[in-house]
């Protein structure tokens, strides 16, 4: 047994040492007297038992046991604190220090030492198994198993830190957020394994980009975080961005594969841009965002504006919300009109969100809806409240008239549609065939196995498709094959406004010729003046619509202008 006693008084220490030798030989003894002696010798040799006197000058003997304590193992040594005092509030704070055992100095006996002896070290052993499986615990508690980070719960303790000791004014932190772009599309297509050694290769080449001692954290996902310390300057936070960028710019090997990703970095200054941690993670995120949305691989600081931005965003999301409840939309209608003769065939919904304090247009609110799956329920309200009407008009003026409704990309993949849309025809008792549903390309693009699905039986139920937008996105032909599309819009950006436009001309030209031969029907949106409308009329284009020949309008004002007493029989020539 080695044993190190360690107290200033050189009386208390023969006592002591003469106690111990009664019963005990010990292989070492070392007996020192201060405190900062005691810690010296404990790094350079291994003791199995301490014998610490409390009262010391400088550093006492519960400082010194607080630091031995916070060592690897917890110093490796059990303690037997003694002191002159007996006080037993003194015994018991050594106690929750870490000591094993405390004595009295005047009750120090031969045999009571002893026995203290031998119980600290048995206590002292149990104590270490105990916390090393707390360690081991923790541990897991604390890492991502897949890539050996830290996880989310160890991130947002070390950030909270990190955040609390950067000194205000003095240096700068960045949290830095990395979310992988087309990760997802990977992970589809090749599946999760190899998706997770795509993440652990990736992993792998992040963390050559740093310096080992920074916080680096998988978020979960294809999300990960890295916090940087003690920068002397932002531009420090920029480098290694731009290093990360870079190092993904080239493909990674996983396997036979070499796979193209790529990282979209989000990064927040503390405390330039936030105070608190949290707040530095909302910006890093919005920041994240951006990147995404300036086209992948790239990185971004957070700017005020973004926040500006982020936060009508959101007041909008939550007006959405609450106008979705409470259905607080209306809708308009612009007319269709055929081509030959311009007689009124039908119309387009489109939606209105009057209420809306920011004035929001559909274009804007759509997609948020989309984002946040509202738009299913406004869907079904479109549809229903389209229906409706129709059912009205076709009753009151002509019964052949037809209702063209917009239908985004996340209404297809919703398994629920064509039983809505089923149900909104019986319940207004409209035929099928008088119901258009424009879709635009996008919509198919997205690969869901259920839209293909919803498109066919749609189709097969006498629906009429139309494709949206024609002109403006990729405008695949193979589209035109692979779906049952009735109806092609084109968008109207692709009309003319004037003669010496000559592509725009050819194209227009070529797409009614093949849309001809193909047996598919043109309407083309956003006629606007007599130049574009001759044109349309040249090129026999089915129908028309713009506001050469109707703006939107509320179902009452279509009534007054389009159905009033004037026009009852429907039929208008322009
Ligand atoms: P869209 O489907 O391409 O609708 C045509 C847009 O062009 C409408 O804009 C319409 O008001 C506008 N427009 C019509 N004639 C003319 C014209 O002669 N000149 C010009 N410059 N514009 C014309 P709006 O109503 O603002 O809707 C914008 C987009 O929002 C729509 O584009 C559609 O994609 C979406 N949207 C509107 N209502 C709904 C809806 O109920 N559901 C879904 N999913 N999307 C909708
Ligand atoms: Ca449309
Ligand atoms: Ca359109």
């Amino acid at each position: 047994m080695n044993i190190l006693l360690v107290d200033d008084d050189l009386v208390d220490r023969e006592i002591v040492k003469r106690a111990i030798s009664r019963h005990i030989s010990p292989e070492k003894l070392i007996e020192v007297n201060t405190a900062q002696e005691g810690l010296d010798a404990l790094e350079l040799d291994s003791f199995d038992i301490v014998l610490l006197d409390y009262m010391m000058p400088n550093l006492n003997g519960l400082e010194m046991m607080k630091v031995l304590r916070s060592r690897p193992k917890l110093g490796n040594a059990a303690i037997v604190m003694m002191s002159a005092s007996g006080d037993e509030k003194l015994a018991l704070k050594c106690l929750q220090a870490g000591a094993q055992d405390f004595l009295p100095k005047d009750e120090i006996s031969a045999s009571k030492l002893t026995r203290a002896i031998f119980q600290a070290q048995k206590r002292f052993e149990l104590e270490s198994k105990l916390f090393e499986s707390y360690c081991r615990v923790r541990e897991m508690a604390e890492t991502d198993s897949l890539t050996g980070l830290s996880n989310r719960y160890h991130f947002e303790r070390s950030l909270n830190t990190a955040v609390r000791q950067n000194t205000r004014g003095k240096s700068s932190l960045a949290l830095l957020l990395l979310d992988l772009d087309h990760f997802k599309n990977i992970n589809d297509t090749f599946g999760h394994e190899l998706g997770d050694e795509l993440l652990q290769e990736v992993v792998k080449k992040i963390a050559a980009c740093l310096r080992g001692e920074e916080v680096f954290a998988r978020l979960g996902g294809d999300e990960f975080a890295i916090v940087l310390s003690d920068l002397g300057h932002a531009r420090d936070a920029d480098l290694v961005a731009r290093r990360i960028v870079k190092a993904l710019e080239q493909p990674v090997s996983v396997r036979e594969f070499k796979l193209q990703t790529g990282v979209s970095i989000g990064i927040a200054l503390h405390p330039d841009n936030a105070d608190s941690s949290k707040e530095l993670v909302r910006f890093a995120d919005i920041a994240m965002y951006q990147a995404k949305h300036l086209g992948r691989n790239q990185f971004c600081f957070f700017q005020d504006i973004m926040q500006q931005q982020f936060s009508r965003t959101f007041q909008i999301e939550l007006e959405l919300k609450k106008a979705t409840k409470e259905k607080d939309f209306e809708l308009h209608f612009q007319p269709v009109l055929a081509g030959k003769d311009q007689e009124l065939t039908g119309f387009e919904a489109l939606i209105r969100w009057p209420s809306c304090t920011h004035k929001c247009t559909p274009d804007e609110f759509i997609p948020m809806a989309e984002q946040s799956l509202l738009i299913n329920e406004i869907g079904n309200w479109v549809l229903d409240t389209a229906l409706e009407t129709l059912a009205r008009w076709q009753q009151n003026y002509h019964p052949e008239l037809t209702m063209a409704v917009n239908l985004s990309a996340r209404q297809l993949e919703d398994e629920n549609l064509l039983d809505v849309i089923k149900g909104t025809l019986k319940k207004h008792q409209i035929e099928a065939r008088h119901l258009t549903l424009e879709i635009t390309e996008t919509a198919l693009l997205d690969d869901n196995s259920n839209t293909k699905k919803t498109i066919d039986q749609l189709d097969v139920l006498g629906c009429k498709l139309a494709l949206d937008d024609f002109g403006t996105g990729y405008s695949s032909l193979s589209h035109l094959v692979n779906y049952p599309i009735a109806i092609v819009k084109l968008d109207k950006s692709m009309l003319p406004t004037d003669p010496s436009h000559a592509r725009h001309m050819a194209i227009v030209r070529g797409m009614s010729v093949m849309s001809h031969i193909v047996g598919l029907k043109v309407i083309a949106e956003g006629v606007e003046n007599a130049f574009q409308f001759s044109l349309c009329k040249d090129l026999s284009i089915a129908e028309f619509q713009g506001y050469f020949f109707g703006k939107p309008l509320s179902g009452k004002d279509i009534e007054a202008v389009w159905f009033g007493s004037k026009q009852a029989s429907v039929k208008l020539n322009h």
